[in-house]
């Protein structure tokens, strides 16, 4: 692939983008961030060394996920806690959920993939280690591939995902280590609820169960935030919903992270199925439903921003989320490469994005000023197929997942994401598949595309969902707005009736085809 080494038409970001088209400073930012992280406002009231932080972190930045990608590396392989919800022993070549993982690297295989990926995609701009176990179980690994990272691509944002576990013995290497982003997996802060989620934990060189466990867990945890809090460190706190153990305790949770200096909240779906071979999947322990989700993001929705774009990644994904580019940067097709990291380009073409990106939220702007003085108790969701750019520029019948947008008054504001089932495979589209998208976005009024073909268009219009094509690779925000007050109007005329529609189906198992 020497197509690589070609300056101009090598870098992959033309194809990606054609197919596409802490210390008290950080706690007391985290609150005056709210307003600001992960919406489509830019700095808002976020402090500058806040939002020079988080503008182009895909997780970190709701609007910034759209434009910049990130990538994991797999250096981490051996776990300390044991989580009702994982078995890293499972892995499809088409299921995206934390802990899965295709090969393992060395620091050394781990820098020249992310030197490889940097150079093909201009716009990744973070490297996460999350695993497949624990990146401070394995911390020579962990730190060793950091400290080559950012040697070789000072440019290049450093994050960490831990249970939390070993977090407080490791705080003065990881701020020694320039990584600025560390994402703790808090589920509880209840002991007793934690052992229903944690069998057993290895700590000092002993294993505990139960509430035992699950109180050294939840003090580590909660004490490694502070310590990061008070570092400057930004932290992001992920847990995962699961109906009937934790799902209303998360409330506690929420405050509990958000006054120890969290930046930002990642309330994540329990994906549960047998096939997965987890406990929670071979004890028919459910996943929580759209609508459970979205009422319990909006009921943390307060002081700290809750992040609703969470991909549950694997711990080797590429590109941007939800796009898994992965199997494109296989160790063999890495080696094979030949690598010339190019800070100017990256630079030059991250202009190019920004100067994209300005243009998208301009355009939503001028949208929503059609709506001064407008008031309506009218709000409603809309699924949007697109691979990218903040654009409407994917096929209904190609699309891997929609995202999901509010609709109201006030603008759109996005929600969540539905992964599917690819519907068309070789031109023909699949009923089953077909059945399992509607249930997916059961709950919204339009679904907006690129094109679409008759059959799932008359499908989609008599199960009460319009398929919407007229704003083909336009603006999301600016369509969906725009969308939206011809809707208004209608109700307005009495040509259309505003109903309510029903919850829907957040997609459990492997994907069969995510090609
Ligand atoms: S798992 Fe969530 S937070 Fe981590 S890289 Fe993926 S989207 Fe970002």
């Amino acid at each position: 692939m020497n197509a690589v080494v070609e300056r101009g038409k090598h870098v992959k970001a033309a194809v990606y983008n054609g197919r596409m088209m802490q210390s008290a400073a950080c706690r007391a930012s985290a609150k005056s961030a709210q307003a600001s992280c992960g919406s489509e406002a830019g700095q808002g009231d976020l402090p500058t060394e806040i939002w020079e932080k988080v503008k182009n972190h895909p997780c970190y930045s709701e609007e910034a996920h759209h434009h910049y990608a990130r990538m994991h590396v797999a250096v981490a392989p051996a776990c300390n806690v044991q989580c009702n919800y994982c078995n890293r022993k499972y892995d499809c070549a088409n299921e995206s959920r934390p802990g899965v993982v295709s090969e393992k690297l060395t620091p050394e295989q781990a820098v020249r993939k992310v030197l490889a990926v940097a150079t093909t995609i201009p716009q990744m701009t973070v490297l996460g280690i999350a695993g497949p176990g624990d990146p401070l179980a394995n911390p020579a690994k962990t730190f060793k591939t950091f400290e080559l990272v950012a040697e070789a691509a000072p440019d290049i944002k450093l994050c960490l995902s831990t249970n939390g576990l070993a977090l407080p013995d490791h705080i003065d290497t990881i701020a020694r280590s320039k990584i600025d982003h560390v994402t703790i997996t808090i589920n509880m802060v209840d002991p007793e609820i934690g052992a229903k989620i944690y069998p057993w934990i290895f700590f000092n060189h002993k294993r505990y169960t139960g509430i035992d466990a699950a109180r050294i867990l939840t003090d580590r945890q909660l004490q490694g935030l502070e310590m990061l809090s008070e570092r400057g460190i930004l932290c992001k706190v992920n847990s995962v919903m699961i109906p009937n153990i934790n799902d209303d305790h998360l409330i506690e949770v929420n405050k509990a992270v958000k006054s120890r200096g969290a930046f930002l909240h990642n309330i994540m779906p329990l994906i549960s199925a047998p096939e997965h071979g987890t406990v929670f999947g071979l004890n028919g322990q459910r996943g929580p439903t759209a609508q459970e989700l979205k009422a319990l993001h909006d009921a943390c929705e307060g002081e700290i921003k809750m992040m609703r774009h969470c991909r549950q990644c694997r711990a080797d994904a590429v590109g941007l989320l939800g796009d898994d580019l992965r199997a494109e940067f296989t160790t063999d097709q890495v080696m094979k490469m030949d690598v010339q990291y190019d800070l100017e380009m990256r630079k030059a073409y991250q202009v190019r994005v920004e100067h994209e990106r300005a243009a998208k939220v301009a355009a939503a702007q001028n949208e929503r000023a059609e709506f001064a003085g407008e008031m309506s108790a009218i709000t409603l969701l809309v699924a949007v197929a697109t691979k990218g750019s903040g654009l409407i520029n994917e096929h209904f019948g190609h699309a891997k997942e929609f995202q999901v947008y509010e609709l109201s008054t006030s603008g759109a504001k996005f929600v969540g994401h539905r992964r599917v089932d690819v519907y068309c495979q070789g031109g023909y589209g699949e009923e089953d598949r077909l059945s399992a998208i509607m249930r997916g976005i059961h709950d919204c009024h339009a679904v907006f595309v690129s094109k679409i073909g008759g059959c799932p268009k008359s499908n989609l219009i008599k199960a009460g969902i319009e398929p919407v094509d007229q704003y083909a690779h336009e603006f999301i925000e600016k369509s969906a707005i725009a969308w939206f007050r011809f809707y208004l109007d209608k109700v307005k005329r009495g040509e259309i009736q505003h109903v309510q529609r029903g919850d829907a189906a957040i997609r459990q198992g492997s994907l069969i085809s995510a090609g």
